[in-house]
């Protein structure tokens, strides 16, 4: 090999490595380049697009509801029930219908913003910008934890306050039913946010120092500490918050009372379980509930109610309330929510150390609290399909107290026309569409209700 083939070869070997070299560069560039920009392409987007689109589809659906419900009271709305003839007119019907269908359209408003929100703060890029905002504070884990929620929910009330004084000062108080005055909902809007900012601050400081403490374990003990609050709130609640905003007092009704005492002496259960609520200070809507657990356990009547009604259902109403109490219809329903609570902590658990849980959102990176937000929008679209479910047991559970209420006031029809004469004060749907109702409605449909009642006389 001569001298000059000698630098030849040099050279085109130099200038292979040379190719070579930069070849390895430009395809480095396109594995990294694909990271930035394909695989968000290739999977991110997929991931996005399907979680997208899942909400939008639960959204479709509510929205369907709505709509076949709005539907289904215009093409029947005019028809006076069998069990209403003598008892509403005409014109009781449309006012009936009109107030359902006002509120509906606010109700649907209010989704359609809360939505729109949601998906504008997830996908838009608002969360990225506001989980770094949230860090660049560099406050500590809970502190930071409890800033990110905080900050959230004071906008979700923020957008929930036009809704409220619309619905209270507008809506119920065109169709009558509205006695409160401004300051008392100002006054009440404080003391619950009060309220919340405790309760909040306890329960999201416990949580959070659970997550800190026990890393691998704390789905277990978060769940525990939601269970305790549950309970201690059920028992806590009539005596410390209810308090805060009602006034309870014994039951008077005059000539009434003999006939309560026999009717619980019968059920093994004492009279002072059995309080009225100055419920008409606020709304004019009429109702009854029982609540506690245990020795907390009390009946509510409203004092609406007790103006409405007749003392014999009232008697009848009490019955039914007694119920749940006898069927212990509480105790069951927390015993069921905190079994699905421990799911549900698993789950959250599970999901928010998953390494590509922020690209359901689009995002590369996201703190625990913003995953732990991306599953609670998860666990809204994941649990939807249990409406029905959870709605058909609460019905079971008002069948149920219907029999007792039935069985120990003597007859049916006393509550019957009670809930007839409720219906007409409170302007009840009497034409909800049959799909709605098994969806959504924790009490039986009315109509059919009452007569379910007089079957059973
Ligand atoms: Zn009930």
């Amino acid at each position: 090999m001569s001298e000059s083939q000698r630098i030849l070869l040099f050279y085109w070997q130099k200038n292979n490595v040379l190719m070579y070299q930069i070849a390895r560069q430009q395809v480095k560039a396109e594995t990294s380049f694909l990271s930035l920009v394909a695989l968000p392409r290739l999977v991110v987007i997929p991931m996005m697009l399907t979680f997208l689109l899942a909400y939008l589809l639960v959204f479709v659906f509510k929205l369907t509801l709505h709509a076949l419900n709005n539907r289904y009271l215009q093409r029947h709305g005019e028809t006076v029930p069998p069990p209403f003839v003598g008892l509403i007119d005409g014109e009781a019907l449309a006012t009936a219908s009109a107030y359902t269908l006002a509120k509906g359209r606010l109700s649907l408003l209010r989704s359609v913003v809360d939505a729109a929100l949601t998906l504008i703060f997830l996908f838009t890029g608002p969360l990225a910008w506001y989980d770094g905002w949230i860090a660049g504070f560099e406050l500590g884990f809970i502190v930071s934890g409890l800033l990110f929620f905080l900050l959230l929910s004071v906008a979700q009330s923020l957008v929930a306050i036009p809704f409220d004084l619309y619905h209270h000062f507008r809506l119920e108080s065109r169709y009558g039913f509205n006695r409160m005055t401004f300051k008392l909902w100002f006054v009440d809007q404080l003391k619950g946010m009060l309220l919340s900012l405790i309760f909040f601050g306890l329960l999201g400081s416990g949580a959070l120092w659970l997550v800190q403490a026990a890393p691998q374990s704390w789905w277990l003990w978060v769940w525990g500490l939601l269970v305790g609050f549950g309970l201690l709130m059920t028992v806590i609640s009539p005596y410390l918050i209810e308090p805060l905003f009602f006034k309870f007092e014994p039951l008077k009704l005059e000539g009434l009372e003999e006939a309560i005492r026999g009717m619980m002496s019968k059920a093994g259960l004492s009279v002072s379980k059995v309080l009225q609520v100055d419920a008409s200070k606020r709304s004019g809507h009429s109702n009854a509930y029982f609540t506690g657990l245990g020795k907390q356990k009390r009946v509510v009547l409203f004092d609406t109610l007790l103006a409405q009604l007749r003392g014999e259902e009232i008697l009848a109403v009490l019955a039914h309330e007694l119920g749940h109490m006898v069927k212990r219809h509480i105790r069951k329903r927390l015993l069921l929510m905190a079994t699905l609570a421990l799911g549900f902590c698993f789950a959250a658990f599970w999901l928010v150390s998953w390494t590509a849980l922020p690209q359901l959102v689009g995002m590369e990176e996201a703190s625990f609290y913003a995953r732990v937000l991306i599953v609670t929008v998860l666990a809204g679209i994941v649990t939807f399909p249990l409406t029905p479910i959870s709605s058909a047991r609460s019905r079971r559970d008002e069948d149920e107290a219907d029999d007792f209420a039935v069985e120990l006031h003597g007859n049916g029809d006393d509550l019957a026309t009670a809930l007839l004469t409720m219906s007409k004060e409170n302007l009840s749907n009497l034409h909800p569409h049959p799909f709605y109702a098994r969806w959504y409605y924790s009490h039986p449909p009315v109509v059919a209700r009452v007569e379910r009642l007089r079957r059973k006389d």
